[in-house]
């Protein structure tokens, strides 16, 4: 099998297996106990800290360890929302976040929370002059992704930190899918709160965390011991924090720029091989302002499921967007933003995502491979179409 599905979860790369196999049989100590084994595991906790900061030029403390993306997320909507309520009950998001940000909007909404969802252009970016016409008085927060999981958009954070140097509203982005990608420093962006998670970055499942700028007032959202300075309770995943931190090592900045060509020249090697096919298809979100890694397809005529199936039976793995639903396969809510319910392009889309073990030569078959089947299904649907309509 290749796997070809690293927006969904990454392998844990080797390097992440000997840090955390190293240290498992010793390092079992809990990070807040004052005898030797407990100070030996805080050591190692602060360490991984400070390489999770200096990712991010920021300070260690304003680093919160937590269980991933989707505690991020509902960390940052729900205490913003506890700690701000008087001074207004309006939040900002977009249509095309992931279900960890939409889900804790709806349920906040019934709190008595309102929110506003931007919405996007067809090609899957929202509008700054609508952004600002959101924002009003009572807008406490503003929480946008910064880069979307279905098509790989990277969206314009840098320009809404900077309208927001003049507004109260907290700053949360969801940077589940661009940290380890692209270079984030929160503080040149205007970042306030910032969700991430280590098994889109070849780390562990289960373990991310929460960047929180100095100074903001939050509420914890889960409590009980005082761990991470008693703003979220629960004696730490130590061994998959410090296979965090290797993962973070190993997609360092500078890695991330060879990483860069090396994924884009796999999207390029895909459609110029589908090109040479003379396979139909059509790129979904925006070729300008994306992460090369995703490449997200709408083939006409198509259904995604089909062209998944296939090329599983082949022995590739590649998505139809989010994998976070659990197997279902509702239409994607980042396809229908763009389009509209009624496009052709929702039930035609496929996901393809690289990842750091895949190799030029894997490209390439797959491309071939998934030619074939397209072809193969393309005429099977029109030939069925001249049928029905004869
Ligand atoms: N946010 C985004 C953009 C994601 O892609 C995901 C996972 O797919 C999450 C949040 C949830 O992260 P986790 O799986 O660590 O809870």
């Amino acid at each position: 099998m290749t796997y070809f599905d690293h927006a969904a979860t990454t392998p844990i790369h080797p390097q992440v297996i000997e840090t955390m196999t190293n240290l498992m049989p010793t390092l079992f100590g809990n990070p807040s106990s004052i005898h030797q084994y407990g100070r030996a595991a805080s050591e190692k906790l602060m360490a991984a800290r400070q390489v999770i900061a200096e990712s991010l030029a920021v300070q260690p403390h304003e680093i919160i360890f937590n269980g991933g993306g989707t505690e991020g997320d509902n960390t940052a909507l729900i205490s913003t929302a506890l700690a701000r309520k008087e001074q207004g009950r309006h939040i900002i998001t977009t249509q095309i976040e992931h279900p960890a940000i939409l889900q804790t909007a709806a349920f906040l909404e019934q709190q008595g929370f309102e929110f506003t969802y931007l919405s996007v252009d067809q090609s899957g970016m929202i509008d700054l002059e609508a952004f600002k016409q959101a924002l009003r008085e009572d807008t406490i927060l503003v929480s946008v992704m910064f880069a979307n999981n279905e098509t790989g958009n990277l969206m314009p954070i840098k320009e809404i930190g900077a309208i927001l140097q003049t507004h109260p509203a907290y700053f949360h982005t969801d940077a589940v899918q661009a940290f380890g990608k692209v270079p984030i420093h929160p503080y040149e962006l205007g970042i306030d709160l910032l969700s991430v998670s280590a098994h889109k970055i070849n780390g562990p499942k289960g373990t991310g965390f929460l960047f929180k700028r100095d100074g903001l007032q939050l509420p914890a959202l889960l409590h009980g011991g005082e761990q991470e300075e008693k703003r979220r309770a629960g004696t730490e995943n130590l061994i998959s924090i410090c296979g965090m931190a290797t993962a973070v090592t190993i997609n360092n900045e500078e890695s991330q720029q060879a990483h860069t060509i090396k994924y884009q020249k796999f999207a390029d090697t895909v459609k110029a091989i589908l090109d040479e096919e003379e396979v139909t298809y059509h790129l979904n979100g925006n070729q300008q302002a994306k992460m090369p890694h995703i490449l997200n397809l709408a083939f006409p005529g198509v259904d995604n499921q089909m062209i998944l199936m296939h090329m599983d039976l082949k022995g590739f793995a590649i998505s139809t967007g989010s994998a976070c639903t659990a197997g279902n396969v509702d239409p994607s809510h980042v396809l229908i933003a763009m389009y509209g319910e009624n496009s052709p392009y929702i039930r035609e889309s496929i996901r393809i995502s690289f990842g750091l073990g895949n190799t030029q030569e894997e490209v390439e078959t797959f491309a071939h491979q998934l030619s074939a089947s397209v072809k193969r299904l393309q005429k099977k649907a029109f030939t069925n179409n001249k049928d029905s309509q004869s």
